[in-house]
């Protein structure tokens, strides 16, 4: 049996943008580049949609979002994640099979 890349299965997904309204907002930029040493939003998203830049910043797209929520709960030292779904109509739709 061929292993399952969680790639191939994510280009399964289609993604709706809602332009220039974001569902996950990061409150505080500054705090994620001056306090947060472990900066878990990076490593957790399936999606990859957390980037930390060579600069210590960290950046959100939420474009390609599962809407999984992982991010709002390991966010849980500073809490500095608002986090809504998408509006009707927009964000991911998931294609099983
Ligand atoms: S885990 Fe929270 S505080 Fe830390 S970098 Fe990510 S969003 Fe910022
Ligand atoms: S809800 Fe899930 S997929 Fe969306 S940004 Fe957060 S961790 Fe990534």
């Amino acid at each position: 049996m061929n292993p399952v890349k969680v790639e191939e299965k994510l280009f399964q997904n289609r993604y709706r943008v809602d332009a220039g309204r974001p569902h996950i907002r990061i409150l505080d930029p500054a705090l994620c580049q001056a306090e947060c040493r472990t900066k878990e939003c990076t490593a957790c998203c399936p999606a990859g949609c957390y980037t930390l830049e060579g600069n210590g910043e960290v950046v959100l797209i939420t474009d390609g979002c599962l809407e999984c929520g992982t991010c709002r709960i390991i966010c849980t030292t500073y809490r500095n994640i608002d986090w809504d779904y998408p509006r009707g109509g927009y964000g991911i739709l998931f294609k099983f099979g």
